[in-house]
């Protein structure tokens, strides 16, 4: 019902964005200088809607490329579709099957187990045996039992994973232990639309993948692209604060994204590896500024599982990455890169505190 319910919201999305779009293509003079209006395309890719815009004329072929280039990363690591690597990995864990990797999903692979390690295992590829029990966004979303997660969480563990790197293959040695890259796939995919698109020679554009941002270039008239910052207990589209960025990626994970409430409750669908339980701590949301949308996607989960100090320091051991972490108590706690405004953030809600990491 309720996946129903958001596959249609996304679908009104995509008629209100094409309607949008179709509306404002074509050219306008300013100032006496010519300024391309954008080209946005979206569609229903990766759970979520994806949205490409060129702020140039004339690369329709570009929108189709791109999103066959997501498609082709979905049909590899999907957990949702039966016949995707990651499913058939899963399916056969514990059987002692060895599976050669395609070159995307090895890839993600090896980025993943670098961030497992680096925030000693509070980021887990090997999450999924817990993200199907809790359900979060399904229709089968539930409380599992204690004993239940206690069973699971023991198949989470990244360090068990056999993976081969001479042979790329990779084989999940205990039965029940499953791979889940939702936490990194969707990033992955937006580098890689970026690169489709950089290759073609585009100097600006937008690529969001269901609110994962990846900017290329500045805006056409020199400016940078203003991304706003979502305010984590307000409706989706209303924002706290604004970044602005040129050949960036902005990356945020929350408390907001997919949740159901029962007695009161708030359970969403980022889980603490050290309880099985979804992340309980004052944060609501973490966003992650860094060059590539990858390594921003891994970090701003990774960052929320650890909590401000703990997620402080492992930004702080990835150079040029900065963060914005947003609590219950409304501070915005900002990284030294974003306060000294090398990356402008601008404030819209003046109840939230601004406090400078470190200080
Ligand atoms: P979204 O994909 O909704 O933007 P995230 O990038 O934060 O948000 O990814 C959340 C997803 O990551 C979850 O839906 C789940 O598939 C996976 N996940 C949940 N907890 C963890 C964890 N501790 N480590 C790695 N992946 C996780
Ligand atoms: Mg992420």
């Amino acid at each position: 019902m309720k996946k129903t319910k958001s596959i249609k919201f996304s679908l009104f999305l995509i008629i209100i964005v094409t309607l949008f779009t179709a509306s404002c293509t074509g050219r306008a003079t300013q100032k006496d200088q010519l300024v391309l209006d954008p080209i946005s395309e979206s569609k229903l890719l990766l759970g979520t809607v994806c949205r490409i815009t060129i702020y140039e004329d004339d690369h329709t072929h570009l929108f189709a490329k791109s999103f066959s280039r997501i498609e082709q990363i979905e049909d590899l690591m999907s957990r949702t579709k039966p016949m995707s690597e990651i499913s058939l990995i899963n399916e056969s864990s514990g059987s002692g099957e060895i599976i050669t990797l395609s070159d995307d999903t090895y890839l993600v692979l090896i980025e993943a187990l670098d961030v497992a390690r680096r925030s000693t295992g509070l980021f887990d590829p090997t999450i999924g045996p817990l993200v199907d029990a809790w359900g979060i966004g399904t229709d089968g979303h539930r409380i599992p039992e204690q004993d239940e997660i206690d069973r699971l969480l023991a198949l989470v563990d990244y360090s068990r994973i056999d993976l081969q790197e001479d042979h790329k293959t990779v084989n999940l040695p205990v039965k029940g232990m499953a791979l889940d890259l939702g936490a990194i796939a969707k990033g992955y995919a937006a580098d890689e639309v970026r690169s489709i698109l950089t290759e073609a020679k585009i100097e600006s554009a937008i690529i969001n993948l269901g609110g994962n941002i990846l900017t290329v270039g500045k805006k056409p008239d020199g400016s940078s692209f203003r991304i706003g910052i979502q305010d984590p207990l307000s409706d989706r589209g209303e924002y706290l604060g604004i970044v602005s960025i040129q050949d960036k990626a902005v990356v945020t994970s929350g408390v907001y994204e997919r949740f159901f409430i029962q007695d009161n409750k708030r359970y969403h669908h980022i889980i603490d590896t050290r309880t099985g339980y979804p992340v309980e701590s004052s944060l609501l949301s973490v966003s992650i500024i860094a060059d590539d949308s990858f390594i921003a996607d891994a970090l701003s989960t990774a960052a929320f599982v650890a909590g401000v100090e703990k997620g402080l320091q492992l930004i702080d051991s990835y150079p040029g990455v900065e963060a914005i972490f947003i609590t219950e108590e409304n501070e915005i706690i900002l990284t030294s890169g974003i306060s000294d405004d090398t990356i402008p953030f601008e404030l819209l809600d003046e109840s939230y505190t601004i406090i400078t990491a470190g200080n």
